[in-house]
């Protein structure tokens, strides 16, 4: 049975309601949920499971499981997982989750301030990085890290629409990241657009508006191999 992805109709989503529907070796699935699957480039969920008497079980990450769209909550190692039926709460480490959703709208930012093919990429909870072909050898830091922090304080808004896997097929200059397929398959692909800069199949969490990333830095630029470069960026304040 599908698990009902809550984050993706609703990335601001904290908690829900759930049952647990089967228990895998890997962890916990559950009928609905609020945690994000490893998947992307931007990694699983963290968070607990709040029983109806109050117990909690720790969840330390989250990743697809076998069926469509189904998520396996893993539990803390020597944990015992609760019975398919049990009704749970399921809520996220929210902190840890918002600077995923900061950082990975800062990398599509990137993108359209680079707009170069992506081979790569990678979210974490500090900092982010996308690998790009680029021709030219020089690439400063300062000028990218400058452009970047205009399109947040621009407070440009970030919308989502979902388009068919054919009409898709027939556009594929969206698709920027090579590395990462679009979560074909489904009949549909969600794409995140942010007005006027970027707009591309995307299956990750994203803030609403740019604003909400803050100041970031491009910390690194790194060559990869004769036309690669890793463009790593971290958030101004840099506390975790
Ligand atoms: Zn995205």
């Amino acid at each position: 049975m599908p698990t009902e992805l809550v984050f993706r109709a609703d990335p601001y989503a904290k908690s829900c309601p759930a049952t647990v529907t089967s228990v895998e070796p890997r962890g916990v699935v559950l009928d609905r949920t609020v945690f994000y699957p490893t998947g992307g480039g931007q990694p699983g969920d963290q968070g607990l499971l709040r029983l109806a008497d109050g117990t909690t079980l720790r969840v330390v990450d989250a990743v697809k499981g076998e069926g469509p769209d189904s998520v396996v909550h893993v539990l803390e190692p020597g944990a015992s997982a609760p019975a398919p039926g049990t009704p749970v709460t399921a809520e996220l480490d929210w902190e840890r989750r918002h600077r995923h959703m900061r950082m990975h709208t800062c990398l599509h930012l990137l993108s359209a301030v680079l707009p170069y093919p992506v081979t790569g990429g990678q979210v974490a909870a500090d900092k982010g990085r996308l690998d790009f072909d680029i021709p030219e050898a020089t690439l400063e830091k300062e000028a990218v890290t400058e452009k970047v922090n205009a399109l947040i304080a621009a407070d440009h808004a970030v919308t989502t629409r979902w388009i068919t896997d054919a009409e898709l097929a027939q556009q594929p200059e969206l698709v920027k990241t090579m590395a990462v397929k679009p979560p074909t398959g489904h009949g549909r692909v969600r794409l995140i657009e942010v007005a006027g800069l970027d707009l591309q199949p995307c299956g990750g969490t994203h803030v609403a508006r740019t604003g909400e990333i803050g100041r970031v830095e491009v910390t690194k630029i790194e060559k990869k191999g004769r036309i690669n470069r890793r463009v790593v960026i971290g958030f101004a304040d840099n506390k975790l």
